[in-house]
Parts: structure tokens; C-alpha cells; sequence
């Protein structure tokens, strides 16, 4: 038939673009070290993910809503007791997150490249300032025709994307490595979800990958061009 025409491609950051969980990983390690004393390792954990699901809706996602939910969860797993050292600690490790250097997924820039005949829209989520500063040390900016930075990734949240880029939703691929974030809402919307799987995802991102003509998954982003290829050939 040959009539599909992908008008625009959307990429998720985080994980799909640039490392950013193994970051938060580490960091959770050195809290959980922080507080042995007062409890076990897993124990600690267990208790920050759950301070941190219910504190999404008001802080939303990101590194400030990290460091507040570690603070709170070492003052509660410890009755208080944690002293204003160890509270000075959490914050400078959070400061460090903000800081680090952008360390791009292997084959980006090549994938990038290979699809810049298409319109191409960076669609991420998080703190304004930090993904604002990891598009631009990921030197990355540039090859984007649009940058948008959402509060959350929901159907709503990506129609208005689409309103915004005027695109339709069949036209529109969305790329990432998060089924729940960057699949089912574009799915569902009837545009075409690319999940990306990467090593390390944050728990409140698991969902299952739908069996759906439109729910495509690959390996490495390096296979993104011939899939989109194959999309416009009406061949996947
Ligand atoms: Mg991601």
C-alpha cells in the first residue's frame, strides 16, 4: 500500500538517549550505606521506592523529588534521629546527580543521523533545569526540531505534543525504554510505541509490552531507522 508516512519521531531521553537510572542506583547505594546503622539494606530501599510513589503527584520526576524523598525517609526510618550531617549528605549527593556529566547510550548520534530526514522531537520528563542541562551537554540539541519537557507522559500529555507539532497520532512513532511512559500512552492515542529496553529501568516504570500491531520493540536504538523504513513501507 505504501501509504503510511511517519510525520514525526519522538525519542525519550533518559535511558534511551543518555544513562540516567544506573545514576540513581548508585546513589541509593551510598544512602542505604548512610543509614545501615538503623536498618537493613533492603528494608531501606523498599521504604525510599514507596516514599518516592507517594510523593510522584506532588514532586513529579526527577532529582530534587529524589533528594526530598531520601531526606524524608531517613528521618522517618530512624524516628528523627538522623543528624543534620548525615541530612547534609543526602542533599550534597542529589547536588552531585545534578552535576554529572551526560554519558550518551552507544550508536545514538549514529540512529540520530540515520533518521534526520524525519522531523525529530525530543519528549522527555522530569526537572525543567536538569533535562535542559543534559540536552545541552549532550551536544545532541541540534539534531532535535523540537524539545519538549513534560510533567508526566500520559495520553493526554502526548496529544497535546501532537497538537503542538500538528501531526497525527497514526503519523507518529514514539521511541523509548519505558513501555508504561513512551509505549502504551502513544498506542493507545493510535500512533506507533518503540520500546527500547535498557538494562536498568526504575521500578514505577515496569508495565508489560502489549501485543499490538502498533507496539513494536528492538534491541539497540541502531535498528530504528529500518524500522521506521519498514512503518512508512506498511511492511510492519
Ligand atoms: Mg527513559
Amino acid at each position: 500500500m505504501g501509504n503510511a508516512m511517519i510525520e514525526a519521531i519522538g525519542l525519550d531521553a533518559d535511558d534511551t538517549l543518555w544513562e540516567n537510572e544506573t545514576f540513581f542506583r548508585v546513589t541509593e547505594g551510598e544512602f542505604v550505606a548512610l543509614l545501615g546503622e538503623y536498618a537493613d539494606g533492603a528494608d531501606i530501599a523498599s521504604r525510599l521506592l514507596d516514599v518516592e510513589r507517594a510523593n510522584l503527584a506532588r514532586y513529579g520526576f526527577g532529582i530534587k523529588g529524589f533528594m526530598l524523598s531520601m531526606v524524608q525517609t531517613a528521618i522517618e526510618l530512624t524516628d528523627g534521629r538522623i543528624d543534620g550531617r548525615a541530612i547534609g549528605r543526602i542533599l550534597e549527593l542529589g547536588q552531585e546527580m545534578l552535576a554529572h556529566p551526560v554519558d550518551l547510550l552507544p550508536g545514538v548520534p549514529e540512529a540520530l543521523d540515520a533518521l534526520a530526514g524525519h522531523r525529530l522531537i525530543l519528549i522527555t520528563k522530569g526537572d525543567l533545569i536538569d533535562q535542559e542541562r543534559k540536552i545541552a551537554a549532550s551536544g545532541l540539541a541540534e539534531r532535535f526540531d523540537a524539545v519538549e519537557i513534560l510533567a508526566d507522559k500520559s495520553p493526554e500529555t502526548y496529544s497535546r505534543v501532537l497538537f503542538r507539532a500538528g501531526v497525527a497520532p497514526e503519523d507518529f512513532v514514539m521511541v523509548g525504554n519505558s513501555v508504561k511512559s513512551d509505549v502504551l500512552p502513544v498506542v493507545e492515542l493510535g500512533g506507533h510505541g518503540v520500546f527500547i529496553p535498557h538494562a536498568m529501568t526504575w521500578a514505577v516504570e515496569h508495565a508489560d509490552a502489549p501485543d499490538h500491531p502498533r507496539a513494536h520493540r528492538l534491541e539497540t536504538i541502531a535498528g530504528l531507522p529500518a524500522l521506521v523504513a519498514r512503518l512508512e513501507e506498511g511492511h510492519a
